[in-house]
């Protein structure tokens, strides 16, 4: 397929402006063709005034036809073959067998959304029939149900150009509840966001849904964005990205009269928890899990376990010994974009260098100068240390953790209880660990969105229970996921009928359950009419 570097506006190619910017390869630098022009104000203002003016058409289509749309959107993605992830592979530097896995779970959470509104029951439907005789006053007729917001902005992720790009799940929940989207796409990825969004384009044409349901616009400084989020059509915004990024939309969305939801997720440093009984058994074989979720993807991911504490005693000095040598002889990767990887070497030299911290492994082979390659770090320090240094406990995008070693179980749950919101923390250890420790969970409840047991927190199954968010600075919502099919909640609204007739409220809401969904009727759940 031909990149032609321009914006797709509700099916139309654009590129008002003179200035354009140009990918570069992650491996060499080297700049790829062709130029992407930087979106205009103009092209801005017509993405959001077409998505607003799709909205109607959109929501008010049969869910079939959104489901539709969906499946041709995988069949889409499918289609493109290769080309797609040779494309990705280039931008990015994620290894083709990593971006074949991504394309995999991109094309299935596409499926999983367009099985979840055939089905139906997501939009949480609930009727309380009304009681004209009851006394001392008649009780009227209520029902309720999930509706759609209006135009959403999504800003792709750098670190999954797939999955949670163009078409990742923001995106596609975005579409089957009725939401049109303007995509950012990433700046570092550019010629993989020009493919997704022609794949939506091409999906879009076919179903005969209106072509401003979609647009996807580029650009690569802030103004596009802080632009994206301040549209008066725009209604909620989803990010996947830094705090500093994040939490600057979220301002600007604050800040608007009209202020609207961002649904930031911004990363943290997924503490890990040894415990007593789990060291002493498997010391060696938790460090091998250990090494490669912190080397998986270079490091790149949010959930990437920056910290692990484990209480002094034999089984830790073997866990250290095992992750030291295994962190060793891991080879320097590729990050995503320059910018990544002149932080991530900034952050690691400042661990490095930090009084009471010892590198207890390190790639072997020194990355060549003047790549985006970067070697994998493995840190030891004490309670006090991490304590007195602040910057240990940010978190540090890429392949390095640090290790924790604590005196007392007391350490380990100040620790905790310190903790700002996190995306997850991990726990390894027996049944009786964990009832011995139980103060410890309670406390990481209250702290996280994901809970793991004797497990490692990359690798996030796609699914109806996964709950991937927290409270801040993990997440701006510590309510919602941005996986999984709950995601969908983060663009929906809820609208009561009060003593509605029957024929005008929406098909879900009747009496006649037509499209058999689970409803809350009166209390009980149940798919019979009323
Ligand atoms: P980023 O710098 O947060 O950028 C993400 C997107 O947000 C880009 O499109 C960027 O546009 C835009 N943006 C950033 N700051 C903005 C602002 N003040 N106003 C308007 N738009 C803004 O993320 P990145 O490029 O992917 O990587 C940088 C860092 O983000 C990493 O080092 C890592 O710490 C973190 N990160 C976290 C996750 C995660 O999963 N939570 C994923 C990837 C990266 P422009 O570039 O055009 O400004």
């Amino acid at each position: 397929m031909e990149l032609r570097g321009k914006h797709l506006i509700a099916g139309r190619t654009a590129a008002e402006a003179s200035t354009t910017f140009q990918a570069a390869a992650a491996a060499t630098g080297e700049a790829l063709e062709p130029p992407y022009h930087e979106a205009t104000p103009g092209e801005v203002d017509r993405a959001l005034r077409a998505a607003e003016s799709s909205f109607d058409a959109l929501r008010g289509s049969p869910p079939e036809v959104r489901a539709d749309l969906l499946d041709r959107i995988a069949d889409q993605i499918v289609a493109q073959g290769d080309v797609l992830l040779e494309r990705a592979h280039l931008e990015t530097g994620l290894p083709l067998a990593r971006l074949t896995a991504e394309r995999g779970r991109a094309v299935n959470q596409v499926r999983l959304f367009a099985g979840l509104i055939r089905e139906g029951s997501w939009v949480e439907a609930r009727i309380d029939r009304g009681q004209p005789e009851r006394q001392p006053l008649p009780k009227p007729d209520v029902r309720r149900m999930l509706i759609p917001l209006g135009p959403i902005v999504v800003f792709g992720a750098s670190n999954f150009p797939l999955a949670i790009g163009v078409v990742g799940t923001d995106t596609v929940c975005a579409l089957a509840a009725g939401c049109p989207v303007v995509v950012k796409g990433h700046p570092a990825h550019p010629g993989t966001s020009e493919m997704l969004g022609t794949a939506v384009h091409t999906a879009l044409e076919a179903t005969g849904l209106p072509l401003g349901s979609f647009s996807l616009l580029h650009g690569a400084g802030h103004d596009l964005g802080q632009a994206l989020v301040r549209h008066p059509a725009t209604r909620a915004v989803a990010f996947t990205g830094s705090l500093r990024g994040g939490r600057a939309l979220y301002d600007a969305a604050a800040a608007r009269p009209d202020p609207i939801p961002v649904y930031a997720e911004m990363g943290s440093t997924n503490p890990v928890f040894l415990l007593p009984g789990a060291l002493e058994q498997r010391a060696e074989q938790i460090a091998e899990g250990y090494v490669g979720s912190v080397t998986l993807g270079a490091g790149q991911f949010c959930t990437n376990p920056g910290i692990v504490l484990g209480l002094e005693a034999p089984g830790l000095r073997r866990f250290l010994e095992a992750a030291g040598k295994l962190a060793s002889a891991t080879s320097p990767a590729t990050m995503l974009h320059a910018g990544i990887h002149r932080t991530f070497e900034t952050g690691l030299e400042r661990v490095a260098e930090t009084s009471g911290v010892r590198t207890i492994g390190r790639s072997a082979a020194g990355p060549p100068a003047g790549t985006c390659r970067a070697a994998s770090a493995v840190f030891a320090t004490d309670f006090q240390t991490i304590e007195a240094q602040p910057h240990l406990k940010e978190e540090l995008f890429g392949p390095s953790s640090i290790i924790v070693q604590c005196r007392e179980l007391s350490e380990m749950v100040r620790y905790a209880e310190a903790l700002e919101g996190q995306l997850t923390a991990s726990l390894h250890g027996t049944e009786e660990d964990l009832h011995t420790h139980e103060r410890l969970v309670r406390v990481l409840e209250r702290k996280v969105g994901r809970l793991v047991f004797n497990g490692f927190p990359t690798g996030i199954e796609v699914c109806a229970a996964m709950h991937h968010g927290g409270p801040y600075p993990a997440t701006t919502d510590p309510h919602f996921t941005s996986i999984g099919t709950a995601s969908i909640h983060r663009f929906v609204r809820p609208v009561c009928y009060q003593g509605f007739p029957d024929a005008a409220v929406p098909p879900e809401l009747r009496n006649r359950n037509a499209r058999h969904i689970w409803r809350l009727v009166d209390e009980q759940f149940t798919r019979e009419d009323v």
